[in-house]
């Protein structure tokens, strides 16, 4: 059988880890099975680990190597919907829980980065750019909203005082998250395997799941050469989960989305375009987002195609995006470009909780999925440990199915999409 190596990324060619796994062959029993060894996976299975749990983690090729090892690395903190949105569903006591847990998938990152050494590069400080005055406006009113929660961390930036942390004259504005930052995802997330392993978690790579018989209450996996019979089964397969479990597949609607490296910067030009470091995204709906690697290269992401088709040709599409910010870049060599997929969710809110008794899920991080993930990985492991409360809440939100399910859902979502790019083109 031919073996799923990595995309061709910049975190692939720096990876500290390079190990292969054994593929699962035969069938074996623990406590939970868990399916996908992204941050999701990876992290409910380190946290069921450190709670004395016997865990397996399944994964279809490598560990890491679905969006938690090639993204952009941004540690964004908040929720990729508004809290009047929580607020409207899950009322002011619930929307208060969970305004509470804005910031814990970073704080989860910071402390297992130092509780078990990782390196994975990390860096404070992230930047939301506002590209015109209405979106510099609603950053005020956000930031103010936070402010009122207990969260003030957030910096707001004009337009001359962004200039010492973004070399453009593209931004009229934005925010420091101080809370925020960015890392090295695959060398984090393989880190964090690998602290799960070392704890007795067991994981197996070129493993696709096939199907999950969750309405049983021990459920069983099953793969192409055996099966986990387990307590429990955590679903963490995201995008590319597909249609394993036909419940979830219009649940969710992956997008691709693109990113290029650049060869290594000069010092001077290092401190000429991101003179502080931080990590930068800008507030449009169809995103660029760009930060220095350790080694200073830039690293510049954006564009969405719903469905999750891959592009033709990245540094195509991604070259214009980056020279229009930085002129000064037009020089620079691309050596990696590559493309991953983020599954989206209709209310933009992961999509979390439940099949039969004993199979947990959670995915849908729509694009925010760094720190989300983090979280969402400890609040399963809790919940299935018999702490459920803030999952429940997370699990009650309204989860409403892709109408025309995922395949007409795409051309739709690119009309909307081209709707409220026009909207930030407009400034309105
Ligand atoms: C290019 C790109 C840039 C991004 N940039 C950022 C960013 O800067 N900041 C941010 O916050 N978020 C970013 N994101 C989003 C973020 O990376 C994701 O939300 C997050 O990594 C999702 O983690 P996950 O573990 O849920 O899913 P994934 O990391 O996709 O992991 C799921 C894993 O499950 C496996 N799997 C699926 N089905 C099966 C099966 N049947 N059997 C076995 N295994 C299976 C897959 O192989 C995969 O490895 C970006 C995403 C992409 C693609």
């Amino acid at each position: 059988m031919q073996q799923i190596k990595h995309t061709g990324s910049y975190y692939a060619a720096s990876a500290n880890d390079t190990r292969e796994r054994a593929r699962l062959e035969g069938d074996i029993e623990a406590d939970v099975c868990i399916v996908g060894g992204g941050f999701t996976g990876v992290v409910t299975g380190l946290t069921l680990a450190e709670l004395g749990y016997n865990v397996v983690i399944l994964e279809s090729a490598k560990i890491g190597w679905g969006a938690s090892g090639r993204n952009g690395g941004q540690i964004v903190n908040g929720f990729s919907r508004e809290i009047a949105y929580i607020e409207k569903n899950a009322g002011p006591e619930g929307a208060s829980a969970l305004a509470d847990l804005a910031l814990e998938g970073g704080n989860i990152i910071r402390e297992l980065v130092a509780r078990y050494g990782i390196k994975c590069d990390l860096k404070y400080g992230s930047i939301l750019a506002a590209c015109t005055q209405k979106q510099l406006r609603d950053m005020e009113a956000t930031k103010d909203m936070w402010a009122g929660r207990g969260r003030n961390g957030l910096e707001m930036l004009n337009s001359h005082t962004i200039r010492d942390h973004v070399g453009t004259d593209k931004y009229v504005g934005g925010w420091i998250d101080h809370k925020g930052g960015h890392i090295h995802p695959l060398n984090l997330v393989q880190g964090e395997a690998a602290a799960a392993e070392k704890l007795g978690a067991r994981i197996f790579e070129q493993t696709r799941v096939t199907s999950v018989d969750h309405h049983l209450d021990n459920p069983v996996v099953h793969t192409e050469g055996g099966s986990v019979k387990s307590k429990y089964v955590v679903l963490a397969g995201n995008a590319y989960l597909g249609k394993t479990v036909k419940q979830l597949y219009p649940k969710i609607l992956p997008a691709s989305t693109q990113i290029i490296v650049t060869e290594p910067l000069s010092d001077t030009m290092a401190k000429e375009l991101i003179p502080s470091d931080m990590c930068v995204e800008d507030a449009n709906y169809v995103l660029d987002y760009f930060r220095l690697t350790a080694d200073k290269r830039l690293l510049f992401g954006g564009g969405t195609v719903y469905g999750g088709e891959d592009v033709e040709d990245v540094e195509k599409v991604l070259r214009p995006n980056m020279e229009k910010i930085f002129p000064a870049a037009k020089d620079l060599k691309v050596e990696f470009g590559w493309q991953g997929n983020i599954a989206l969710t209709w209310s933009r809110l992961p999509h979390v909780g439940r099949l039969g008794k004993n199979t947990f899920f959670s995915h849908g991080y729509s694009g925010h999925g760094v720190t989300s993930t983090h979280m969402m990985g400890r609040l399963v492991a809790h919940a299935l440990h018999g702490e459920a409360n803030e999952f429940d809440i997370f699990a009650g939100m309204p989860a409403r199915s892709f109408p025309g399910g995922q395949v007409l859902s795409a051309p739709l979502s690119t009309l909307g999409c081209w709707w409220y790019s026009m909207r930030d083109k407009l400034g309105i």
